[in-house]
């Protein structure tokens, strides 16, 4: 079996929250998730922890294009790597310039300060995966799943018994139980992340590893408390968004809803920091309300 070493890209001052995964091989390390372009340094240092340089890195594999997975993916390319990406977010990588528009009207003053650079990926260190593609990197063996809901540019990988989950199975802080479902605009739809997540836990996996973070040897009901979670967040919607609330009143609201998820699952406070700094809620505040308005309002009314 192949070993799978987790390095811990201590975003912003937090342990275990933000992960990118190193896959040995023999001339190198593949690499899932690049992390942000505000942790280069960090993954740099973590590398040279296990004796790689960031040249080393052959080939890597982002599972989507959101600024805190595959922001240093133009700076691993420029020193050599190959990037792997779902087809949809391929032309992002090509030209950020789009993605970095919309990831500054979430994230406002505070975008530099969180990501860091962004730099575009050359177009032949750059390769679009669809559902079902297998990538060979030496002995290493990669498959491509397709698993929209969190956003449609989305690929979970099986990688022998290991799903790398990206978002879509969710947000489990090391040294948690508690699962949350991050849920950004514009693409969040929460029917097809069921569905996601239905067709993770059919797969012939011993381990999960979520981005943020940590490898998992309880698959199934890792992924059985993150149906329970989009359960219940599906119920608030219904009972919250009918009023048409305001943007900030629905923050306001979403916000003590997970502040008392968190209480009652007995979160400390640097606990719920630490999933507020990968999982912000007045992100997911902004995905639930394009999500009403695009997705349950536009079926209600055909
Ligand atoms: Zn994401």
């Amino acid at each position: 079996m192949e070993s799978i070493i987790p390095l811990d890209l201590n975003f912003q001052g937090f342990p275990g929250v933000i992960a990118a995964y190193l896959l040995p091989h023999t001339h190198g390390a593949a690499l899932v998730e690049s992390g942000p372009g505000s942790t280069q340094d960090a993954l740099q240092n973590a590398l040279a922890v296990h004796g790689f340089l960031p040249a080393d890195i052959t080939d890597l594999f982002l599972t989507h294009i959101h600024l805190d997975h595959a922001g240093a993916a133009g700076w691993l390319a420029n020193q050599g790597a190959h990037v792997y990406v779902h087809e949809a977010g391929a032309p992002h990588l090509l030209d950020p310039t789009k993605l970095l528009a919309s990831a500054r009207r979430i994230y406002g003053e505070h975008m530099d300060a969180l990501w860091g650079e962004f730099l575009p990926v050359p177009a032949d260190r750059l390769t679009a995966l669809r559902d079902e593609d297998v990538v060979q990197v030496g002995r290493l063996c990669l498959r491509a799943l397709d698993t929209p809901g969190h956003a449609n540019h989305h690929m979970a990988y099986l990688f022998e018994d290991v799903i790398f989950s990206g978002d879509i199975g969710g947000v489990r802080v090391r040294g948690l139980e508690t699962i949350s479902v991050p849920m950004p605009p514009p693409e969040l739809h929460l029917e097809k992340w069921r569905q996601s997540a239905a067709r993770l836990a059919a797969l012939p996996a011993q381990r999960i590893a979520p981005t943020h973070f940590g490898l998992y040897s309880d698959p199934a009901n890792h992924l059985a408390r993150l149906v329970s979670r989009l359960e219940a967040i599906s119920s608030w919607i219904e009972q919250a968004m009918p009023s048409n609330p305001a943007p900030d009143q629905l923050e306001h609201a979403y916000t003590a809803w997970v502040q008392e998820q968190d209480r009652s699952a007995g979160l400390s406070a640097e606990q719920s920091q630490a999933v507020e700094s990968v999982n912000p809620a007045y992100m997911s505040a902004a995905g639930i309300q394009r999500y009403w308005q695009k997705i349950r309002q536009a079926k209600a009314e055909t």
